[in-house]
């Protein structure tokens, strides 16, 4: 009885949180990974010291995925747990979804089309037992299409300019966080989630771990290019006013231009008998007047959008189905 105790006391509990869309290609292969990584965690850091729980949430899935994950609970329902959304909510909200049961000492975010390699963790765990709280996961290499690597690598120095809060360059959502951290960034209200930067505003000791990124195990991404570009302004519009300063520093700029240009009319006008030619070019000035107040106004838009998102303060998802958890369990 005593020994039993003991062995309570001593293990720790690792939570992983795994955001499944449409991954029925992944799902085996990303299961015999987990299932070879957690060998390795008993092997590394020895039996009975850590127990693991692995939440899947799944996002509107229209594939088989609900069904693989059923199969796995059916075998292994001490330790899996599943939510399922009957919409699409996206990424970030399906790992908020995940970090709200997440009932671990640490919780480990990461992609399942294991993009994110599950040994990967084995390093994650061994910075957290140093004492470090966020141990994210760096990328250094990254294979992925040219498409996708430009827009990221200029994605990242950007938002590392802008951003208020330091948010570490090449770096996605894969990480271990300890349960304080997971407790803290639950606590954050805002609808449009930008997970990473939210995990540095806690404030809590940092460290990195770098891992080669290659591209999905199979399948299609999920993030299309337009999800992509709203994570993006997700994380700009909720770390920075840079966009909005940038709509009064372009104004000032045309501003005072026009003025220039108005004056040197008016003394061409009164000094010269020279015609002022070219409709073109004032067309061309319109015009491109006219964009430019159409693209400010849109950056005012995506600002305005989100506090109008936060206003209406819906829940941010909804279970439909859940297995293994305490609710709506089966
Ligand atoms: N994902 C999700 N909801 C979505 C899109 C993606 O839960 O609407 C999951 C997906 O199953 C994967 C992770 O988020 O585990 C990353 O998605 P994806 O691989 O499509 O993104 P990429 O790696 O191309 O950035
Ligand atoms: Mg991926």
């Amino acid at each position: 009885m005593l020994f039993a105790f003991e062995k309570i006391i001593m293990s720790q509990l690792i939570s992983f949180v795994l955001p499944i869309y449409n991954e029925e290609a992944n799902i085996p292969r990303l299961w015999e990974e987990l299932s070879n990584l957690e060998t390795k965690v008993i092997e590394k850091f020895g039996p009975d010291t850590y127990n693991f729980e692995y939440i899947f949430v799944t996002d509107g899935c229209k594939d088989k995925s609900v069904e693989l994950l059923q199969n796995i609970h059916n075998q292994f329902s001490d330790k899996i747990k599943i939510r399922v959304f009957g919409r699409n909510f996206g990424h970030q909200i399906a790992v908020s979804a995940g970090q709200d049961i997440a009932a671990g000492d640490a919780v480990i975010i990461m992609d399942t089309d294991l993009q994110d390699p599950p040994l990967a963790c084995l390093d994650l765990i061994d910075k957290w037992r140093e004492g470090f709280e966020i141990v994210y996961a760096q990328r250094r290499v990254y294979k992925v299409p040219l498409s996708k690597k430009i827009p990221a690598w200029l994605f990242y120095r950007l938002m590392s300019k802008i951003a208020n809060v330091s948010i570490p360059e090449d770096t996605g959502d894969f990480r271990l966080i300890s349960r304080a951290v997971n407790d803290e960034m639950k606590k954050f209200p805002e609808k449009n989630r930008y997970l990473r930067g939210i995990s540095f505003l806690t404030g809590f000791s940092t460290a990195a771990v770098l891992f080669d990124r290659s591209d999905r195990y199979s399948g299609k991404p999920g993030y299309t290019f337009t999800k992509s570009l709203k994570l993006a302004f997700d994380g700009i519009a909720a770390f920075s006013l840079f966009p909005i300063r940038l709509v009064s520093i372009t104004g000032s700029v045309f501003a005072i231009f026009s003025f220039v240009f108005g004056i040197i009319y008016i003394l061409v006008a009164l000094f010269s008998n020279h015609q002022v030619a070219g409709w073109a070019s004032l067309m061309f000035t319109i015009i491109f007047l006219g964009g430019i107040q159409l693209i400010m106004l849109g950056i005012l838009g995506e600002y305005i959008g989100r506090i109008y998102t936060q206003v209406l303060n819906r829940p941010l998802y909804t279970v439909v189905k859940e297995y293994g958890t305490s609710s709506k369990s089966i």
